[in-house]
Formats: structure tokens, sequence, C-alpha cells
């Protein structure tokens, strides 16, 4: 039987993750590894400067007072007895799609799989509303079958987007590319009962740029994106204009 790590940034409490764990218990051994608390937008940090306690909530059930990337890093190197065949980060409520994979807990843990050689996925609901999850556990869990069947390359990383829809009125599944975000008022300036400026980020309403191929593009039209992402960030373009810079002590 294969075996599965789960992690989230939701926390180990989140409905999502319990719904997830329901499923993916039908395809492979699962072991769950997640935050204590909620750490969305907690992007990739690893807690080095203070304890890391960990707590056995059951048979291979662990809650870490850290971060998604504590967790998966914890998990494989200390908690497991076996090395999982796949890591799965997810469901995040709320889509992860475009630039947001940079600042996304969810991704993170998914990535610190990865560039610890394992495969690995992340899933993320495209809504910030209440929902039931079960629609979107049955596409994961057909999503990690599906990869499980397959000899992927040990620093696979595939980041999913789940449109929030019933199941049967989602349209499918396509591979995309990031899509790009416009921000728009991204920061806002208001002032305090005290008259004290103060600043909030992330307000207005997120609208990105229209490329058929996108993320954005498939989640709107009702199909499941699967992004593949490299850990790789060299730029071939910038590479090129830097050599022909010469820099040189001379
Ligand atoms: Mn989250």
């Amino acid at each position: 039987m294969k075996r599965i790590l789960v992690s989230n940034d939701d926390g180990i409490h989140a409905p999502d993750l319990r719904a997830l764990v329901d499923r993916l218990d039908e395809t492979g051994e699962v072991s769950v590894m997640a935050p204590m608390t909620e750490q969305s937008a907690t992007s990739h940090s690893l807690t080095l400067h203070r304890p890391l306690r960990v707590r056995r909530m059951g048979e291979r059930r662990f809650a870490v007072e850290g971060t998604p990337s504590d967790c998966v890093l914890l998990g494989v190197k200390r908690f497991l007895e076996h090395r999982p065949d796949l890591v799965v980060s997810g469901i995040n409520q709320g889509p992860n799609m475009g630039e947001d994979v940079i600042y996304s807990g969810t991704v993170a843990a998914a990535m610190e799989g990865a560039l610890i050689g394992i495969p690995s996925v992340s899933f993320s609901l495209a809504t910030w509303e209440e929902r039931d999850f079960a629609a979107a556990a049955e596409i994961a869990n057909r999503v990690v079958a599906r990869l499980l069947e397959m000899d992927l390359p040990p620093r696979f990383l595939v980041n999913v987007n789940v449109p929030a829809l019933a199941a049967e009125e989602i349209r499918g599944f396509r591979v995309t590319r990031l899509g790009r975000r416009v921000y728009n008022d991204a920061v806002i300036r208001k002032t305090d009962p005290r008259g004290h400026e103060y600043y909030w980020i992330g307000g207005g309403a997120p609208t990105w740029e229209p490329s058929p191929d996108t993320d954005f593009a498939a989640v709107e039209e009702g199909f499941v994106s699967l992004t593949p992402l490299r850990l790789d960030f060299t730029d071939d373009a910038g590479f090129e204009v830097l050599r022909q810079l010469e820099f040189s002590l001379a």
C-alpha cells in the first residue's frame, strides 16, 4: 500500500483536512502532520528560533506548533516510520493561483516535500466561503490515486485548484500555467478610533490578466486546474542579460 503524508495550513482541526483524509484513506496509508493552529499565508517559513512541540493526536496523527513546512520536514525526518510516496497538502479554503502560490502555506508544504525529494501535490478550493468539501475531496482523491500510479520524478510538484462547484457541475481537468494577478488597492490606509493611521494589506477584489491557459481561466470556466511547478527559480532570460554585463573586478 502506498504511503501518503498529509499536511495543510488551515490547521489540524480544519474541516477541509478531515474531508480530504477521509477520502485518501481509501487510496493509501495516510499519516497526518499538520499545524496546531491556522498558518495561512505563512509561506515557506521554517521555525528555527524556538523549540518545536509535537502533540500526538492518534495513530499516525500529529499536530505541530509550527508552520506547514515544519510539519513536512519533521514528518519525513523524524515521525514517519517509512518515507512517504507522496506528500499531499490541503485542502485549502481559498484559491492559490498565480503569484499567490509564493505566499501560500498550502503550496509551501508541498514544496517542502518536493525539496526533500518526494513528489508532492497541493489542493485548494477556490472560494473563501464556508463550503462542503466533499466534492473537492473526491477530486483530490482521484488526482492522488492517478499520481500514485505514475513513476514520478522525486522533485515533482503540482498545484491543484478546484472550482467551488457541485461535483456534477465540474467540467473536467486542465493542465495550466500560473496566471498573473492584478493588484487593485492592495494596501488600504485607514484611521483608527484614536485618530492614528494604520494599513491593511489585501483590500479590494482580486482580478487577473486574461490569458486562456492559466489556472485562473480554468477555474473560472469550471475546470480543475493542475499547474506543474518547479523549484528552480533561475530565469534563463535574466541569465543571459547578466552574462552580457560581463561583471569583472578589473
Ligand atoms: Mn489556508
